[in-house]
């Protein structure tokens, strides 16, 4: 087997990623995981995981992942950074095209995780490390003891005003409904943190900027259409996730939303593609369910390769 041939080749470095790693080495199966960036996935960007088991209390993102990627690697997990650019299906054996260069294997399974969507606002692009960001974790620090808005009413939106409030001098959460969808908890806290001020049934209808960069936004009412001013220096957008899945466009069944079409089982509409974690389609997108998926996919990745060695 030369050095691009592998049993298994797991995209992406997530929670998925990496119980699939670790499922799929511990089963001695040449395993071999590719991260774009970052290894840990969007678990690095949180603060506080306090619903994985195990951890009263709770645990940092970062040290979670840490942990993670240290015990895959103990069972032999080959771990790389690359972009899969595509995936090419020849039946028994899948080719990856990883950054211009050919990588063979016999499974491949897709863990490759959500990125924050946009407002889509003019001017927020320009904006980008200039007062608007998609990680509290990553730029709150910068924004100490100024107004800032959170865009959004999820558990992300809600989790990221809270810890905004370490630093800034208020923050505005700006949600287009008057009920946030974020859990019960989550909502409680809000309710009770006196530097959170809400803003129900709003929407932000323009950036306001200078040459230094965001200085306020336009905010308008969904209900009476009227229109309000008020004066920021940072905005965080945490208006949902979408899927990382474009490179896979007419190679795995995609569902309208991108995320890729696979059940419980994790298998794709090809033999031998598995999708695993936040890219699938599922019901709950928790570190709990992605690591639930990624033994999944490593054992049905197993089971699909010893198939085709009995059947050849
Ligand atoms: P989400 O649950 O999809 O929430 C997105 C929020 O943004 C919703 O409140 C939505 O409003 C609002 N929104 C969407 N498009 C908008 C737009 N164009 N303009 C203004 N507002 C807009 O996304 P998320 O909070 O990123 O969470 C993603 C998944 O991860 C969820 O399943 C969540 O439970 C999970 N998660 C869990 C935890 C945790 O367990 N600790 C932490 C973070 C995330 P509407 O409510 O009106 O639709």
């Amino acid at each position: 087997m030369s050095d691009s041939q592998y049993d298994v080749i797991i995209i992406g470095g997530g929670p998925a990623g990496m119980t699939a790693g670790l499922y799929a080495s511990r089963a001695s199966l040449k395993t071999l995981m590719l991260e774009k960036m970052i290894m840990g996935g969007q678990m690095m960007t949180a603060t506080k995981i306090e619903n994985w088991p195990g951890y009263p209390g709770g645990i940092d993102g970062p040290e979670l992942m840490m942990r993670f990627q240290e015990h895959c690697v103990e069972f032999g997990l080959e771990t790389g950074y690359g972009v899969v650019e595509k995936i090419i299906d020849n039946g028994d054996s899948k080719t990856l095209i990883v950054d211009g260069k050919e990588m063979t294997c016999q499974a491949v399974i897709i863990a490759t995780g959500v990125i924050p969507k946009k407002l889509g606002l003019d001017g927020e692009e320009g904006l980008v490390g200039r007062g608007v960001s998609y990680c509290a974790t990553c730029d709150g620090a910068f924004f100490r003891d100024v107004p800032i808005a959170v865009i959004g009413g999820g558990d992300t939106a809600a989790e990221e005003a809270l810890f905004l409030t370490r630093f800034a001098s208020k923050v505005v959460m700006v949600h287009r409904r008057d009920e946030l969808r974020a859990t019960k908890i989550l909502r409680e806290r809000i309710a009770k943190n006196e530097k959170i001020e809400m803003a129900w049934n709003s929407v932000v209808d323009e950036l306001l900027s200078d040459n230094t960069g965001l200085t306020g936004a336009m905010l308008r009412d969904t209900q009476t259409g009227e229109t309000r001013k008020v004066e920021l220096s940072g905005m965080f957008v945490a208006v949902g996730v979408s899927p990382t899945t474009s490179f896979l466009d007419g190679i795995v069944k995609l569902d309208k939303g991108g995320y890729i079409t696979a059940g419980e089982d994790t298998h794709t509409n090809i033999p031998g593609i598995f999708a695993a974690g936040d890219c699938r389609t599922n019901i709950l997108k928790q570190v709990s369910t992605a690591v639930g998926d990624g033994a999944v996919a490593a054992i049905m990745a197993e089971r699909h390769i010893e198939e085709q060695q009995h059947s050849s």
